[in-house]
């Protein structure tokens, strides 16, 4: 038994991993091979055969060993992934994670340290506060003490900002979110869990938030106003346009958050990062480092432009932070998060950040922004598909022409259930498209072609199934 529940921190700690490890990845080789695509064909009921018949009792009386669990349940997994490291599985704002970051997460898992209090992350503390800090800086870089908070993600971020502006509206009329009909579900379902009012939604049948309408919507409200743009649709990757929009939230008192979800690592390319003008002048902003950072989930931010703004989330309790341990210079993380055990998913960006620097996260980025703009014109100079328009970041939607929004529907389930590709869905200017979301850095342009390929073969396949 011991043998099996060896731990995987201290100094016995690598030893007992090294072999685990080696079964991991052989694991993930021959699940990989056996899978051969980009997920596994069959569709759910095939998977839920297979992966039943693999695993058999979920808890057996007696366990199978070390060994053949890892062996079993990772092949299994990887068997059965829809992988984002495969250049035809492109359906969502779903990175495939660098090498080197996943590697970082051996040892955040291995030593386990919890970033409620420092004496259970000392220097895990230090790496985030210097990470956290150099991030928030490339939000906003003309400010002295801009500051991130590390967040589960895009959703998490959403609903700091919203409490962030409740709490800072609080003896007041209550804050009213005003957001595009483009803005992530996560902004109405933040506003619902605050018991702020239902947000008013401005249509945005251009895709992106016009000022005019904002300006519209916002003169007709008396109280306090927290207007959310959004750069990186999640649906189309527009970005709204942050300037104007900081101007029209300016000119009625009210503040401007920004989910940068998606959009916010082209701050790290010197081709893209103007498309985030005006993001300074928002009090708040969400990045996703899940997303256009190439991490593990998860991996995102919630940037502020003063520490000071994070105030509100202080909180004390005696085990973690009691005020004679905070004034005898114990740092005081509480108030960093609304969760109380934390993830120290700040290792992985630190050793990204460090491994790639600016400049390599940069040429990420604008490696998927090429990739998006090579397929678009692919896109278009083919006869038999529609293009709906260029790419604003690395996001392409596109359908056969000619075909219907059932029969678009219908080509996406296709390709997915017979283990081809895998493509998004999403609804604009009144009709259902393909979407290629293109987060693989190392896509090739023959890749891009054969994707289009697989779409037109489908298409083709189905046209003479109809007849
Ligand atoms: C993905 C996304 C979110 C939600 O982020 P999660 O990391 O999935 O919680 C929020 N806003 C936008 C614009 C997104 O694309």
């Amino acid at each position: 038994m011991k043998e099996i529940a060896g731990l995987a921190g201290g100094r016995q700690g690598p030893a007992q991993l090294r072999p685990l490890v080696e079964t991991v990845l052989t694991a993930l080789e021959e699940g990989a091979a056996a899978r051969g695509g980009p997920v596994p064909a069959g569709g759910p009921k095939e998977t839920a055969r297979r992966v039943a018949g693999a695993l058999g009792r979920p808890l057996p009386g007696h366990g199978t060993g070390a060994q053949e669990a890892l062996h079993t349940l990772v092949r299994e997994l990887a068997r059965g992934a829809a992988d984002p490291a495969d250049p035809y599985c492109a359906a969502h704002l779903h990175c495939p994670p660098l090498a080197l970051s996943a590697a970082a997460e051996l040892a955040a898992a291995s030593l386990n340290p919890s970033l409620d209090s420092w004496d259970q992350a000392p220097a895990a503390t230090e790496i985030e506060a210097r990470a956290s800090a150099a991030l928030a800086a490339v939000v906003y870089p003309d400010l002295p003490a801009p500051d991130a908070l590390m967040t589960t993600g895009g959703t998490e971020s959403n609903q700091l900002a919203l409490l962030l502006a409740r709490e800072r509206a609080a003896g007041g009329p209550r804050v009213q979110v005003v957001c595009g009909a483009n803005a992530h579900h996560s902004v109405q379902r933040a506003a619902w869990l605050l018991g702020l009012p239902r947000p008013v939604v401005v249509d945005t049948p251009s895709g992106v938030l016009d000022p005019a309408d904002a300006d519209a919507a916002l003169d007709e409200l008396p109280g306090r106003a927290l207007l959310v743009a959004t750069a990186g649709t999640t649906d189309t990757g527009a970005i709204d346009p942050l300037p104007q929009l900081a101007q029209v939230a300016a000119k009625h008192g009210a503040e401007l958050h920004v989910d940068a979800a998606y959009g916010g690592p082209l701050l790290f390319s010197r081709h893209e990062a103007g498309k985030l003008d005006g993001l300074q002048s928002a009090v708040s902003v969400t990045v996703d480092l899940h997303k256009l950072g190439w991490q593990p989930v998860a991996a995102g931010l919630l940037a502020v432009p003063d520490g000071a703004a994070l105030r509100p989330l202080g909180h004390q309790a005696d085990y973690l932070n009691a005020t004679d341990d905070t004034e005898a210079g114990l740092p005081d993380l509480l108030g960093r998060s609304l969760r109380t055990t934390r993830r120290p998913d700040v290792l992985k960006i630190a050793v990204t950040m460090r491994a790639l620097g600016r400049e390599g996260l940069g040429a990420l980025v604008d490696a998927v922004c090429g990739h998006a703009h090579q397929l678009a014109a692919a896109v278009d100079r083919h006869p038999g598909l529609d293009l709906h328009g260029r790419p604003a970041i690395s996001t392409v939607l596109f359908r056969p022409a000619g075909a219907d929004d059932e029969q678009v529907a219908a080509l996406r389930r296709e390709l997915m259930y017979e283990g081809r590709a895998v493509l998004g869905r999403a609804a604009a200017g009144g009709r259902l498209w393909l979407k290629a979301t293109l987060l693989n850095p190392h896509i090739r342009p023959q890749d891009l072609d054969a994707l289009l390929r697989l779409v037109t073969d489908a298409q083709a396949r189905q046209t003479q199934e109809a007849r």
